[in-house]
């Protein structure tokens, strides 16, 4: 698996889409996606930097306040 970026070096994250089997693999500092093979797939964009900066905070946010953490559901799934 590609854990670890082959040109910077820096831990990979496996992000899952809804549309593809596999995860990619994001580095944060190159800013691109592999396969699970290391190959390259494509860019990182802007907006899906901008989605997982805002997800971070949510995330961060929910833990200063002190809720229980539990996974979110979707409205309109189950
Ligand atoms: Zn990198």
């Amino acid at each position: 698996m590609p854990l670890l970026c082959k040109v910077c070096n820096a831990r990979r994250f496996p992000i899952a889409f809804p549309e593809l089997r596999d995860a990619l693999w994001l580095c944060e500092k190159c800013k691109n996606f592999v396969n699970i093979k290391d190959e390259f797939v494509r860019e990182w964009t802007e907006e899906e930097i901008k989605q997982t900066k805002l997800k971070l905070e949510s995330f961060n946010n929910d833990i200063t306040i002190g809720k229980t953490p539990q996974i979110k559901r979707r409205g309109g799934v189950n």
